[in-house]
């Protein structure tokens, strides 16, 4: 059995896989490959599955399952996994963390301190003690961004229609609910019909005059022109975000915008959670051994 690992894993993930046949990271070898494992990088489409005729099963090292066909898959009785549950607290510790560092102008700082300028007059921080957290689209990641913004004296508010109550938000029936009493709103979102473009013009005139933006859901959750357009107006006051439109972007808007935050999606990216990944994915391949 041959296992291509296609995307970046732990480096120790090859050895820990030996076990179960040939590990190999050349993409050359895609026709052999029974076993495919990817991340976000790697796009398993219709052309992609038709130049693979041996393979059985695809594991997404992640949550987001919007780079592999998966009807097409099923189609061709290809198994498709993920790894659902190991990124949420290195993806809620990302927007944390961008949700401290958009307040404390940290990048700002940071950049005007490297090139000599001594701003403490001029960089007027806020706490987030008291605040409001709205958190669009609660599951796995939303529930521990909740639990973190709890810990330091934020009111948690969220919006899903899947999820009518939660041990740590009050939910909202509306979205727009949530947009007027936020002071920081995090989304969450996997990417769907009914989420693509969901943040554009006509939403953000529901914010709260001056709130801050945080996505490391999916990147076209959000319509980019609308944000800058909001970013410039002061309405939004700042936009953390990790996602994006294509990885790397091919252009955005974001980057002359005032007031972001960008990171090279990194959400899942801890050292953590790349071994907890790679325990996932042997735990997988061992079933599907078992099974065949
Ligand atoms: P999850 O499935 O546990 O949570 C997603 C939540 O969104 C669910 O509760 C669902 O009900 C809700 N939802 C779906 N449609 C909605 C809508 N229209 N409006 C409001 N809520 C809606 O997934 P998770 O593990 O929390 O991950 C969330 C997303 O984070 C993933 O889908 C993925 O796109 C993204 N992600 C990003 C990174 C990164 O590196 N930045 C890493 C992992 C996951």
């Amino acid at each position: 059995m041959l296992i291509l690992v296609s995307d970046a894993f732990d480096p120790g993930l090859p050895d820990k896989l030996a076990k179960f046949g040939e590990v190999t990271d050349d993409k050359g070898r895609i026709p052999e490959a029974e076993v495919i494992l990817i991340r976000s990088k790697t796009k398993v489409t219709k052309e992609y599955i038709d130049g693979a005729p041996k393979l059985k099963l695809v594991i997404r090292g992640g949550v987001g399952l919007d780079n592999v066909d998966l009807e097409y898959a099923k189609e061709k009785g290809i198994i498709v996994h993920n790894t659902a549950a190991a990124s949420s607290i290195a993806v809620a510790e990302l927007a944390f963390a961008l949700m401290i560092a958009l307040p404390n102008h940290i990048s700002r700082a940071d950049q005007s301190m490297h090139a000599g300028e001594w701003l403490k007059k001029e960089l007027k921080r806020t706490e987030l003690y008291k605040k409001t957290l709205g958190v669009i689209g609660i599951g796995r990641i939303g529930a521990e961004l909740a639990v973190r913004a709890l810990a330091f004296g934020m009111k948690v508010i969220a919006y899903d229609p899947y999820v009518k109550e939660h041990e740590h938000a009050e939910m909202r029936a509306d979205i727009k609910e949530v947009l007027k009493e936020a002071d920081y709103v995090s989304m969450h979102l996997p990417l769907t019909d009914e989420t693509k473009g969901m943040i554009n013009k006509d939403l953000i005139q529901h914010f709260k005059d001056g709130a801050y933006l945080i996505n490391t859901g999916r990147g076209k959750t959000v319509v980019e022109e609308d944000v800058v357009e909001a970013l410039k107006s002061g309405k939004l006051a700042g936009f953390g975000n990790d996602v994006w439109y294509s990885d790397p972007p091919e252009s955005t808007p974001l980057t002359d915008a005032p007031n972001v935050i960008m990171t090279p999606h990194i959400g899942a990216s801890t050292k953590e959670n790349l071994l907890r990944i790679g325990d996932i994915i042997e735990e997988l391949i061992g079933e599907y051994v078992k099974n065949k």
